[in-house]
């Protein structure tokens, strides 16, 4: 039974092939000073305009002895996964060939991380294969996090400890080369902006390539998936106004700092649970959940939209308005310059709400 689920979970997942990947390190080497995150420090302070300068020179440098490999990964708003290399090894330098790109969408709900060092990992498995022209290679990646926990054999606290572990295995096996770290949003560097291109592009490439899997990416596919089905389930299937009103929202929504008596006015408002008639209808405790003033439905759109006893809410919240569509009460519960209207109006009359 548990080996159909299984099966059946892979399947979902697109996993075709579930076998362990080997993640021990080879060896205790020092590889440390091939690693070199020192414009990660000098940079930090710089203005763009001095970061981009400093760049193009460090570049300019490197052009007439090294072969260059640039990665980058990148995900979309949506969670597609791509990640790219460019590739301008040493024997082309100076024919002004084309640069070599590789490029490969993997699977969504990948992290940025992953991303990265899936490039990083490709990139020197290119290296390998293809020895000649690569005698003296700098690769240069924008990854901070990636290149730190490379630097620092930092397996244990990585969140991708395995494709680390095989990066480290790499770079053992090449003589002369260097891993830098330079910051990516440069605008006016050309490779730097390309390698990037290339990896939004591939992030939205139909064919997706099977990545090697260690449990850390089998939970973050895990994760997408639930939260596709949910936002499905959520889209299909609406009950109640809460899911006519309210999208998903990724992460949950975040209050701002309030006291505890705003924070329960916000929450009833929110979730559409206030003790307004209408609410208290539903609990058998009022006889028709019409407005005593009013005599219409007591629901929180009467409260905003129509109730006599609110026109001086009303004025103040249709006064701050800024949005260009006519006002809504998803917005209304949602902004804080809105909440506080309804907060102060909530005690200041002591509704009970
Ligand atoms: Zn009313």
């Amino acid at each position: 039974m548990y080996r159909i689920l299984l099966d059946k979970l892979y399947e979902d997942l697109k996993i075709k092939d579930n076998t362990e990947i080997s993640s021990d390190l080879k060896t205790y080497a020092d590889y440390g000073d091939k690693v070199d995150v020192t414009y990660l420090e000098k940079l930090r302070e710089e203005k763009q305009e001095m970061k981009t300068k400093i760049v193009a020179k460090v570049l300019e440098k490197m052009k007439t002895k090294n072969s260059l490999i640039f990665t980058d990964g990148s995900v979309s708003q949506d969670g597609k996964v791509g990640a790219a290399v460019l590739i301008y090894p040493l024997a082309f330098s100076c024919s002004q060939s084309p640069p070599i790109n590789l490029s490969f969408r993997i699977p969504d709900g990948l992290p940025i991380y992953f991303a990265e060092a899936f490039a990083i990992l490709k990139a020197l498995k290119y290296i390998i294969q293809h020895r000649s022209g690569f005698e003296d290679s700098v690769l240069i990646t924008d990854s901070s996090k990636v290149l730190l926990d490379i630097k620092n054999k930092n397996i244990d606290k990585s969140s991708h400890p395995c494709i680390i572990t095989q990066i480290i295995n790499q770079i053992i096996e090449i003589d002369n080369i260097t891993l830098m770290w330079l910051p990516g949003h440069t605008n006016g560097i050309t490779q730097i902006k390309l390698v990037d291109k290339i990896a939004k592009l591939a992030a939205i490439n139909q064919e997706i390539q099977q990545i090697e899997y260690s449990q850390s990416e089998v939970v973050c596919l895990i994760e997408d998936l639930i939260w596709k089905r949910w936002t499905k389930e959520w889209e299909s299937d609406i009950t109640c106004s809460y899911q006519e009103m309210y999208g998903l929202e990724k992460g949950g929504y975040q209050y701002e700092n309030r006291r505890r008596r705003e924070e329960t006015i916000l929450n009833r408002i929110r979730l559409l649970q206030t003790k307004l008639n209408s609410g208290l209808q539903k609990i058998g405790l009022h006889k028709d959940g019409r407005c005593d003033t009013c005599n219409l439905r007591q629901d929180l759109e009467h409260f905003v939209f129509e109730c006599v006893e609110t026109l001086e809410m009303r004025e103040e919240i249709k006064a701050a308005w800024k949005g260009n569509d006519s006002i809504c009460l998803k917005e209304i519960c949602s902004k804080k310059v809105y909440q506080d209207i309804m907060i102060k109006f909530v005690l200041k009359n002591s509704i009970s709400i």
